[in-house]
């Protein structure tokens, strides 16, 4: 208890019981415990209710709030030209998926070594809550006329396919175990996602802290599971599994780690492999060699 309430934020403008406070929560309490130099984290957001996180937060990190669609691109930069940092991207599903949903896709493919936080609320909380790419179709939120016409987008199923390389999904409502998640993502080579499913009381009535409480389990509690790729050989298989088990939705929700694959190089690695003065221009990028280095 003492530890949410140290990280409440001194204030903000987000509605009483928002999923976002567990989420500004796990991830501050996140970056405390993994005892990361806070010069070196950079926090980058996006439009929206989440694109207000950098401001919000209590300990004393960097923060970035950048144009609607666009945090992951402007992640990407700041990654890129000082490799030292810990970048971590937030942003709403509407932002991520939905106009920034082809930076989304292409960030996959490099594998750049960044975390990104998708607060998966279902509705543009910021603009009075119309449906965004993750409401089901045929939902019908309190401030739609009509229900939702849309497809829904699958986050997990669309970082598994576009070539993220951690892909996690965690409940704003549940701190603790969303503060691991946030902290294996981080600690992770490579591009890792936590799509976390953060209701939004004033305008999504329907996915609900009670509608969730009753359908949330975790995966980490099922000890047949186990998301981590040890060979090459296992990678299609351990990818089949994860794919097959992020379209489980109804009764049961799974949350936890899906996926997680070490073997495939960062963007970084690449760009390194292939110019060999790479770390010599950027000493940033000598420094977080050896901040890797096993103890
Ligand atoms: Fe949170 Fe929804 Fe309010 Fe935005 S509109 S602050 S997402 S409860």
């Amino acid at each position: 208890m003492e530890a949410l309430k140290q990280f409440k934020p001194e204030w903000s403008d987000w509605c009483p019981g928002c999923g976002n406070f567990g989420i500004i929560n796990a991830e501050q309490q996140a970056i405390m415990e993994l005892g990361l130099n806070s010069e070196r984290v950079v926090i980058v957001s996006g439009i929206g209710c989440s694109g207000k996180l950098p401001h919000f937060m209590r300990i004393p990190v960097s923060g970035v709030h950048t144009l609607h669609g666009r945090a992951l691109a402007f992640a990407t930069g700041i990654k890129l030209s000082n490799p030292s940092l810990e970048v971590i991207v937030n942003g709403g599903d509407g932002d991520l998926l939905g106009i920034g949903v082809g930076h989304f896709v292409s960030i996959g493919r490099r594998n750049t070594d960044i975390t990104v936080i998708v607060h998966d609320n279902g509705v543009y909380g910021l603009t009075k809550g119309q449906a965004s790419p993750t409401l089901l179709r045929g939902i019908k939120t309190k401030s739609l006329p009509k229900p939702n016409i849309n497809d829904a987008i699958n986050p997990l199923f669309l970082a598994l396919s576009a070539g993220y390389t951690f892909v996690a999904r965690g409940y704003a409502y549940d701190v603790k175990h969303l503060k691991e998640l946030i902290k294996r993502a981080i600690k992770h080579k490579g591009l890792a996602l936590v799509d976390v499913l953060q209701p939004c009381p004033t305008y999504n009535d329907i996915n609900t802290k009670e509608w969730y409480d009753k359908r949330i389990y975790k995966l980490d509690n099922d000890t047949g599971w186990d998301p981590v790729v040890k060979a090459e050989s296992e990678t299609k298989d351990k990818l089949k599994k994860a794919i097959d088990k992020s379209f489980e939705w109804g009764d049961r929700i799974p949350i936890g780690v899906f996926y997680e694959n070490e073997l495939i190089p960062s963007f970084e690695e690449r760009i390194k492999q292939n110019s060999p003065s790479y770390s010599q221009y950027y000493p940033a990028a000598q420094q977080i060699e050896i901040d890797r280095k096993p103890n």
